[in-house]
């Protein structure tokens, strides 16, 4: 009997694993697997999202103006050039669809976000992986895996699910050895959480050169992570071609409103940002004194620890006793990291609690 038959190259997806919020008997645990904000929504983001419910009626402003306006007036940029989307994930996906197909190659780093690979394989593209250099982006070994097929660059900076950080130099190093028509994507999802100065030039690059693309999200540090409201920055060509292939009503009325009262509270951010940078040294502190038993952190200028367990505890020992306790963590062997737990930075209280609970984990272990 004749079935429609999906593209070969979609069935060779690996369906996204999304961070888990409750136990496999449906208890409801502390989520410290997606990256969120613990300290929740600013207050004024939360009252701007409750006004449009006397809008649903309406369809929502297509070119989303009050937000392309918002950002370019916060950033100093071309309103015209900011493209936006449900979520950055959407604009990771606008960029192979207009600058990738079948045969073309889309390069990403070993424990690069996951959203690159089914990005590249939906438009038919082939992923290529750079190897990581002790877990963090290598340009060398990206512009090695460079060819004349090559259509697009993905980094995330700092990196998901790794924390790592390339500096300034790196990534202009990394602009200047691509060719001109390869589309560097920037990956700024954690931007915000940056220390204050680092900057990795990638939005002054996304300003004046031709082929750099810099996505950013109001998911992590504005908590409005349930809105999916994301946005890049790129030449008025690239932004043109992305257009082309978005969803018309990509961003709710109340998404859109929530964002532009989230990019005003700059008290927010920056208590959130204070809050991570206490707990994410913290919680780094604490892992470094496990090193005995095989358990160490990479380097992380992000909201989470990539934990790795090299000891007789495992990872999954680890994740599963962590959930047991109550704290659901990212164990990713999905992602060749059998051997690794990310770990969000939570709140005071989480904090606490799952360290304790992981080092009666690491002690029970012997
Ligand atoms: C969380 C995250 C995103 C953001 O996803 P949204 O679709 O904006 O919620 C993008 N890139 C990376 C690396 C992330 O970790």
């Amino acid at each position: 009997m004749l079935a429609p038959a999906p593209k070969p190259w979609i069935m060779d997806i690996a369906p996204y694993v999304p961070g888990r919020s409750t136990t496999d008997d449906g208890r409801k645990v502390a989520k410290l697997s997606s990256n969120e904000n613990p300290l929740g929504t600013s207050a004024e983001a939360r009252e701007a999202f409750r006004s449009a419910a006397d809008s649903l009626d309406r369809y929502p402003d297509a070119s989303g103006a009050v937000v392309r306006e918002a950002i370019a007036a916060k950033y100093g940029l071309d309103p015209m050039r900011v493209i936006y989307g449900n979520g950055s994930d959407e604009i990771l996906h606008l960029a192979a669809g207009a600058f990738a197909g079948p045969g073309d190659e889309v390069i990403f780093v070993r424990y690069g976000f996951a959203v690159y690979e089914i990005a590249a394989r939906r438009v038919g593209a082939v992923p290529v992986v750079a190897p990581d250099k002790d877990y963090a982006t290598d340009v060398d070994a990206i512009l090695a895996a460079v060819t004349e097929r090559t259509r697009v660059v993905y980094i995330a900076n700092p990196n998901n699910p790794t924390g790592t950080y390339a500096p300034r130099e790196e990534i202009a190093r990394l602009h200047a050895g691509l060719p001109g028509n390869v589309l560097l994507v920037l990956d700024h999802a954690y931007a915000e959480y940056l220390d204050d100065g680092a900057d990795d030039g990638g939005l002054e690059l996304a300003k004046f050169a031709p082929n750099v693309l810099v996505t950013r999200t109001f998911s992590k540090i504005y908590g409005l992570a349930a809105e999916r409201i994301g946005w890049g920055y790129a030449s008025a060509e690239i932004v043109t071609a992305m257009h082309r292939i978005r969803l018309p009503f990509n961003m709710t009325i109340a998404g859109q409103r929530a964002a532009v009262a989230a990019l005003h509270d700059e008290a927010f951010v920056a208590h959130s940002k204070a809050h991570n940078a206490k707990w994410r040294a913290w919680f780094a502190e604490q892992v470094a004194s496990l090193g005995n038993a095989g358990i160490r952190a990479v380097p992380s200028k992000a909201n989470f620890l990539l934990v790795l367990f090299e000891g007789r505890l495992t990872a999954e020992q680890a994740y599963k006793g962590l959930m047991d306790t109550g704290y659901a963590t990212r164990w990713l062997p999905g992602q060749q990291l059998p051997h690794g737990l990310r770990i969000s930075i939570g709140t005071d209280e989480q904090m606490l609690g799952m360290t304790a609970a992981l080092r009666r984990l690491v002690e029970q272990a012997g």
